[in-house]
């Protein structure tokens, strides 16, 4: 959609005079002119799948809640009691006052469900990213980067000292065409946020273990959504007892919260409790926060049905909208990206399909790389299976229209 010029000039006018030593203007005016300028666009209310913009109710495909968990009255509750237990805010950092009881049990949660030796959490996945490569690689270490890993991961390698190698996504021959021994950490995700296909993690872990490098996985989008109890993407692929020497995953994806944790090897944990300023210099999360995330843990480990339900929409949705020949990535995964190619034709989809109350969006460079625009649907179990044929006819639609224009 378009922002409306006129209020962002009056805004604007105020920092003409001091454009430099930042060229701000001239940023936000070569993305306008590409037709990449970023809005964000305000809900003024949310119910499940459901979400009011502008006065209009919407059928929301562009939620990463996958199990419907955020809105879970279980956990909602939970959040409520933690915070009369535990009041509004944690305090301090966690090595000053802020890590409580509430976290403790948390992390031991995680490290049961999920058979590791240790845990810690963060504010957000972001941080959790930026933590551990930078508490671990110096400038003589090496990342080894999927070329489509999170920005998270992507900005922690590049912003800091330790060299910065991407490998062809997916790509185990070029990974191991870069590789030298005993250098590094090599990133993964388990699913790609922007595609929705799955890492070969085997081949990744053997590649580490060969080359006596380290491995770490970002499992945001695979927790809670696949394997057994929702162990995530190496379960599902068979890999239950692989364990990456980092695991990182977050809370603000199927369990429903916010926040994120980091797992390994108790050393891996006691040293970024030492040396990760990311971690010893932010306060830590709401303990109340933490309370509502560990429910959220216990009802995402059996929350089967759920997942059956969301198994049962994605197929619905893929075999309904190939038979419309809509251009599908091959994904098993709630994520399932329409690849249009251009920035305005996926720009124009998504305005026509919010038109008709459905919220999809539309992702565009750089988010993704260039000449790939794409909507990206997420699908999640709080939708019904009205809602995908809903979805799959509109699509149709408005697919046919852009290509007629
Ligand atoms: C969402 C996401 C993050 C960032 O997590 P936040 O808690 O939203 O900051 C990191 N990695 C991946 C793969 C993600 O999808």
């Amino acid at each position: 959609m378009r922002p409306s010029r006129a209020a962002n000039n009056r805004n604007w006018d105020r920092f003409a005079v001091t454009e430099a030593p930042f060229a701000l203007l001239a940023a936000l005016q070569a993305r306008r002119d590409q037709g990449l300028l970023r809005t964000r666009c305000c809900s003024e209310h949310v119910s499940g799948s459901r979400m009011v913009v502008a006065g209009r109710e919407h059928i929301n495909f562009s939620s990463n809640d996958y199990l419907g968990a955020s809105q879970n009255p279980l956990i909602r509750s939970a959040w409520k009691a933690g915070l009369d237990v535990w009041g509004a805010g944690s305090g301090a950092s966690p090595l000053v006052t802020g890590y409580t009881a509430a976290h403790r049990e948390l992390e031991e949660a995680i490290a049961e469900w999920l058979g590791v030796e240790a845990v810690m959490l963060f504010s957000s996945g972001f941080a959790a990213n930026q933590a551990v490569i930078k508490s671990l690689l110096t400038a003589e270490h090496t990342v080894w980067q999927d070329r489509l890993n999170h920005a998270s991961l992507q900005e922690a390698g590049s912003q800091h000292a330790c060299r910065l190698r991407r490998f062809r996504h997916n790509d185990l021959a070029h990974l191991s065409s870069l590789l030298a021994t005993a250098q590094g950490l090599i990133v993964s995700e388990g699913v790609f946020s922007m595609d929705g296909d799955q890492a070969p993690c085997a081949g990744l872990h053997e590649l580490a273990h060969q080359s006596q490098n380290w491995w770490m996985l970002d499992d945001a989008h695979g927790l809670g959504v696949l394997g057994a109890q929702g162990r995530g993407t190496l379960d599902h692929q068979g890999l239950g007892s692989l364990r990456p020497d980092v695991l990182m995953a977050t809370f603000g994806k199927a369990l429903g919260t916010s926040g994120a944790f980091v797992a390994g090897r108790r050393e891996l944990i006691d040293y970024m409790v030492n040396f990760s300023r990311d971690y010893v210099y932010s306060t830590h999360m709401p303990p109340a926060q933490a309370v509502a995330t560990l429910a959220a843990v216990r009802w995402v480990k059996q929350a089967d049905a759920a997942r059956a339900h969301l198994a049962e929409l994605i197929h619905r949705f893929r075999t309904g909208a190939m038979q419309a020949g809509l251009p599908l990535l091959d994904s098993a995964t709630p994520i399932q990206p329409l690849l249009v190619g251009c920035s305005e034709q996926a720009l124009a989809l998504a305005t026509s399909l919010r038109a008709q109350g459905l919220w999809v969006t539309a992702i565009r460079p750089p988010t993704v790389p260039t000449g790939t625009a794409r909507l990206r649907l997420t699908l999640t179990a709080g939708h019904s299976v009205d809602d995908i044929e809903t979805l799959v006819v509109a699509l149709a639609r408005a697919w046919q229209e852009s290509r007629h224009v």
